[in-house]
């Protein structure tokens, strides 16, 4: 009995050491100490001892228990220490890889034309206004001199929310609300910049919405040669020195006399090209003289004041100024095209 405890132990303590997994020593664990293990089925044994023999073996078996006890404690520690070591190895951060790059983003050809556009006319003195893109009647139409049966609505027929509320076709209420806030004559020099809507086709250049800016000055002695010198201005900083400008008459419900302004065209400068149609000069906008009428219905006294204001699409700058020739460009999020600004 004795050298059978003394093989189990020997047996035992070799199955410990050689434990490389703490599952494998649970194993051990249970085959010698477990309920129905070695050591256990040793003692039920003892029943068949004499009563001089059974405190001994007893005791042997006790101290096998006891030291093997021990020993699986011991490698317990030993096996765990491994793992988290093996674990942290693993699991560590390798902080010389390289980072996902974040690509900075960039301002839209629009918005960068728009600024453009701000900016030349903030540095001449002019305010920054701006207003509802959902207007009413009276401030779209009839405050900038378009009663209701006005032929020249027709072309810009828009997208009406009721009989008198629509999406602005043109940022000119701005004016309009700009002109009333302003008491006694006096001095507005604004642009009002801002998306405008009109039922439109959607092609190489027309879209249902576009983006505009339009200018006002008010004033005593304003004059028609402001006007040009303002725009002449205006067109050499936007598309070089070398720009001429031509003013063509033309009609607008809201200034008298109204004109078409046309620059020399940026891609040939004058020579005739496909962009200008062989012309050399290609248009950009409008302007003329604020109308008498819409001076006294905005509360400007037109005896005493003049005016002149003028209105351009930034898609067509913006066309130009970067060579595109096609419209939807700006609109269709093509991020290989946006990539070039
Ligand atoms: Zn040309």
């Amino acid at each position: 009995m004795e050298q059978q405890i003394k093989n189990l132990r020997e047996r035992a303590q070799g199955a410990i050491k050689n434990s490389s997994t703490l599952k494998e020593l649970d194993d051990v664990r249970v085959k010698f100490l477990g309920k129905k293990g070695e050591l256990t089925s040793l003692l039920r044994g003892m029943s068949q001892l004499s009563a001089e023999e059974r405190p001994l073996v007893g005791k042997f078996v006790n101290e096998a228990r006891a030291q093997l006890e021990t020993l699986i404690a011991e490698k317990n520690s030993e096996l765990k220490a491994a793992e988290l070591e093996k674990k942290l190895t693993s699991e560590k951060i390798d902080v010389t890889l390289s980072g996902r790059r974040v690509h900075d983003g960039h301002l839209h050809p629009l918005t960068l034309t728009l600024n453009r556009v701000k900016e030349i006319f903030v540095s001449m003195g002019y305010s920054v206004e701006e207003g509802p893109e959902v207007e009413t009647d009276y401030y779209n139409f009839e405050a900038l001199n378009l009663p209701k049966d006005h032929p020249a609505r027709d072309m810009q027929d828009s997208f009406y929310i009721t009989e008198e509320i629509l999406l602005r076709t043109q940022t000119s209420p701005v004016q309009a609300r700009t002109m009333e806030r302003h008491k006694n004559n006096e001095p507005i020099r604004m642009i009002a910049p801002g998306r405008v809507y009109r039922r439109d086709d959607y092609d190489a250049s027309h879209s249902p919405m576009f983006t505009q800016v339009e200018g006002l000055v008010i004033d005593k002695g304003i004059s028609f040669a402001d006007l040009k010198g303002t725009l002449e201005d205006f067109s050499k900083k936007i598309f070089g020195e070398k720009t001429k400008i031509r003013l063509r008459p033309s009609f607008f419900p809201f200034t008298e006399p109204s004109a078409e302004v046309d620059v020399s065209c940026v891609m040939c400068h004058g020579s005739g090209c496909k962009v200008c149609q062989g012309t050399g000069w290609l248009e950009i906008l409008g302007a003329g003289m604020v109308h008498p009428d819409v001076l006294k219905m905005s509360g400007y006294d037109p005896e005493e004041v003049s005016g002149f204001a003028f209105g351009m699409g930034i898609e067509r700058i913006a066309m130009l100024t970067y060579g595109l020739d096609d419209m939807r460009l700006l609109y269709d999020n093509d991020v290989r095209f946006l990539k070039q600004f």
